[in-house]
């Protein structure tokens, strides 16, 4: 462990958080000169306080035990770049619109890469008032389902989280060009491309997702 690196990110991260060195000195039941020593980079914090000292800095421990906490790129605020994360174990769902480091149920999360599966379900699609009816052709059962569907423009996004048993069809406001995402619990994320939608319903083939094929149904 390298302590004159980690001591200089104690001290970023306790001014950011508005910290005294005597604040977390209390927090962690030392004195305050324990942690003004660790800050000077003359010795590093007791394995047995680690724990502690990230909660109270809110930092990652594995990042401030190499001293560096990794800064990501600046979102290009580009919404249509959106990532979606499901969690494994629990089945959160999470949207990042730039790179991030994500942790949930304890393991580091890396964002679901969209496939052009040739499985991938057949949607129609049905204009009806102000609203796009996205209907998918996939089974609704508890051990396989769709998890949820997400429609991506530039500059907005909507996430219907969907149940097992219930229909496999959800509504969307009437916005064209953008980007239908679909994830199957047992297959994953599926992209579908929108164009605008005719007055008839019509399919969207999953067979070719970047540039669906529509056929009126
Ligand atoms: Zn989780
Ligand atoms: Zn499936």
């Amino acid at each position: 462990m390298d302590c004159t690196k980690i001591g200089r990110l104690i001290a970023q991260l306790r001014k950011e958080k508005g910290l005294t060195q005597q604040n977390v000195a209390q927090a962690l039941h030392i004195s305050n000169k324990t942690v003004s020593k660790w800050e000077c980079g003359l010795g590093c914090p007791d394995i047995s306080l680690w724990a502690n000292l990230s909660a109270i800095l809110d930092a990652d421990i594995s990042q401030m035990m190499e001293g560096e906490i990794s800064r990501n790129r600046p979102d290009s605020g580009n919404i249509a770049k959106i990532r979606f994360i499901v969690c494994p174990i629990c089945k959160n769902i999470l949207a990042s619109t730039g790179p991030s480091s994500i942790f949930c149920c304890g393991r580091r999360l890396e964002p679901l890469v969209p496939t052009m599966d040739e499985n991938a379900p057949c949607v129609t699609a049905e204009n009806i008032d102000i609203d796009t009816f996205f209907t998918i052709d996939h089974e609704m059962t508890k051990c396989h389902f769709i998890l949820f569907a997400a429609y991506v423009t530039s500059d907005r996004f909507f996430l219907n989280r969907m149940y097992p048993e219930q229909d496999p069809t959800v509504r969307i406001p009437q916005i064209p060009n953008g980007q239908l995402y679909l994830y199957c619990n047992k297959h994953g994320l599926v992209v579908y491309k929108i164009p605008k939608i005719p007055e008839t319903p019509v399919k969207i083939n999953g067979t070719n997702c970047w540039s669906a094929q529509i056929a009126v149904r």
